[in-house]
């Protein structure tokens, strides 16, 4: 990915912004324009809303056969999380066993590589997600 275009992109890298809809309150990940809910009368009230990195495991499978640049990553967790704020988001599970994750385990959002362009040097960091205790 150009250089550029990742730096525009970090905030919600990052930070986990959403949005919310300021006419009925319902907090969306990724971020969107409009309130599937309200429609037309959520439009020009949609705010930016960051999540807290705080959920559950929601459901998770292992994957053993990864594309070229993950391959030294496998095998690795993919989850779906459910967060606190009711959405769900898709993310790598990071500093857990496999054998010992649970559904509804307590995980929140870390930043960590997700890779780099070689030999140019730039490293790229997003979220993952962490177990933490109860
Ligand atoms: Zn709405």
């Amino acid at each position: 990915m150009p250089v550029a275009r990742f730096w525009r992109d970090i905030p919600s890298r990052y930070n986990l912004y959403g949005s919310r809809c300021g006419s009925c309150g319902k907090i969306y990940f990724p971020t969107r324009h409009i309130c599937p809910e309200c429609r037309r009368s959520s439009i020009g009230r949609m705010e930016s809303y960051r999540l807290s990195g705080k959920g559950k495991v929601y459901s998770y499978s292992v994957v053993h056969e990864a594309p070229p640049q993950l391959a030294v990553l496998k095998p690795y967790v993919v989850a779906i999380v459910e967060m606190d704020e009711g959405v769900r988001v898709t993310g790598q599970l990071v500093d857990v066993d496999a054998e010992k994750i649970d559904i509804g385990m307590r995980v929140e959002a870390v930043l960590r590589k997700i890779g780099d362009e070689g030999p140019s040097g730039v490293i790229h960091y997003g979220f993952k997600f962490a177990p933490v205790p109860d």
